[in-house]
């Protein structure tokens, strides 16, 4: 393999080189890279025929129930590289009852809200950052709605790297207050998301920091790759029918179509593929509209408004490559509005004591509804993705007391 060096790896990766994921040009992979020369995200490539040859499911099965289990689908060349807080594999919680009341087929949710800092941030950034720690960086700089930069301070921090995140000034308050915990430099910015990408870009050269922004770096997306791989390894290798994804940069619907065509590659899955669903909320829904219009790439959504930051992205930079999994998957692309939000959020809650984050409710609310229009049928078995623990978020405030100096009239209690 080219660029390695035998004493110092101890168990072999398979990267052959980077690629230009809108024109295919190759790069060298084991050097910083950012975006590719036309100004799109980068994709690692793999030797998947040696990495066939090297690892099998039963050899799987004996590993640590953590997503480094994929080491040979990873990108990290050597483990004293691996950045970890403790990646564990996250569990599928069937969800009976919502089955039941909707009458759809067989529905899990996959809660991401079990990963090290609350979120599914934790896999790319977990990656990005053990990435720039061999590659020799040691100044990070991150926009974010939120989790993306508290993902990056735990990981940055845990490798002693110093860490700037700007956020925009709507960001949810425990996030930015996570961030400033963990030892990151954080900022509110008076604008979205792309004006705190534009100030992390143009910081670059006077500050040198690396970017670390979703796609333009290669490594977050191989990190959001393993929700893909461990799917289909907690499917038996048997992938769902259908997963609904909450969609703001897109990088885990892009990496989990990715996982697939590599998990084909080497054999262990057949051409099926789960339907992609984008879910996106009504007030920022650039994917969906474009997806609408047959186009190629999506417009800039102006005046971006919903209570789920984690999709309020008005533009994505691998807009095209969201677009791309969704219609090679015979997938779809639906907006839910906040009302259905956060109707799904507290129904979940109530009927499977699953308490989702905002994100993960849209995705509950897109099910619902695109099983009430029959673009989902009745006999699909659907995965949602839960993509932080609910106890992040700002919840609907309790206003029932009781006065322990009176009587208690307990045959009220249950009508509240
Ligand atoms: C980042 C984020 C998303 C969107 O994920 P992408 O892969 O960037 O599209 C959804 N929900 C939450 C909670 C997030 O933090």
């Amino acid at each position: 393999m080219a660029g390695m060096d035998n004493t110092t790896v101890e168990r072999p990766t398979f990267v052959t080189h980077l690629e230009c994921s809108m024109t295919g040009e190759r790069y060298a992979a084991d050097v910083v890279q950012g975006l590719s020369r036309e100004g799109r995200p980068l994709l690692v490539r793999y030797d998947l025929k040696l990495l066939a040859n090297s690892l099998s499911k039963v050899e799987l099965l004996k590993r640590p129930a953590d997503f480094w289990r994929y080491r040979e689908f990873l990108p990290v060349r050597q483990t004293k590289n691996i950045v970890t807080l403790g990646e564990v594999t996250t569990p599928l919680q069937p969800v009976s009852r919502v089955q039941e009341l909707l009458g759809g087929g067989p529905v899990v949710v996959k809660d991401e809200g079990r990963l090290p800092t609350g979120s599914f941030k934790a896999r790319g950034l977990a990656l990005a950052v053990s990435m720039a720690k061999e590659l020799g960086l040691d100044k990070l700089a991150i926009p974010t709605n939120g989790n993306a930069g508290a993902a990056m301070a735990a990981y940055g921090r845990r490798a002693g790297m110093e860490v700037f995140v700007f956020c925009p000034e709507d960001t949810p308050e425990t996030n930015l207050r996570e961030i400033a915990m963990q030892g990151a430099r954080v900022w509110r910015v008076n604008g979205l998301i792309h004006d705190c990408g534009r100030i992390a870009r143009e910081g670059v050269d006077p500050m040198g920091w690396f970017d670390v922004s979703t796609l333009k770096e290669p490594y977050r997306i191989e990190g959001k790759k393993t929700m893909g791989l461990e799917l289909a390894e907690q499917f038996d290798w048997q992938l769902p029918d259908v997963i609904f994804y909450p969609t703001g940069g897109g990088t885990g619907l892009i990496g989990m179509v990715k996982a697939f065509d590599e998990l084909e590659a080497i054999g262990w899955i057949g051409p099926k593929r789960p339907r992609m669903v984008a879910v996106q909320a009504s007030g920022c829904a650039p994917i969906v509209k474009a997806w609408e219009e047959g186009a190629e790439h999506a417009r800039v959504w102006e005046n971006a408004h919903t209570m789920a930051a984690g999709i309020r992205v008005p533009a994505a930079l691998g807009d095209f490559l969201i677009l791309k999994g969704v219609r090679s998957t015979n997938g779809l692309a639906t907006a839910v509005d906040d009302d259905a939000i956060e109707e799904a959020w507290a129904e979940m809650a109530d009927l499977e004591g699953i308490l989702l984050c905002p994100e993960g409710a849209a995705t509950y609310a897109a099910y619902k509804k695109e099983l009430a229009s029959g673009r989902v049928g009745a006999g699909e078995s659907v995965v949602l993705f839960n993509c932080a623990t609910g106890l992040k978020y700002e919840m609907p405030p309790v206003t029932a007391a009781l006065d322990c100096h009176q009587p208690v009239d307990y045959t009220v209690l249950g009508e509240s």
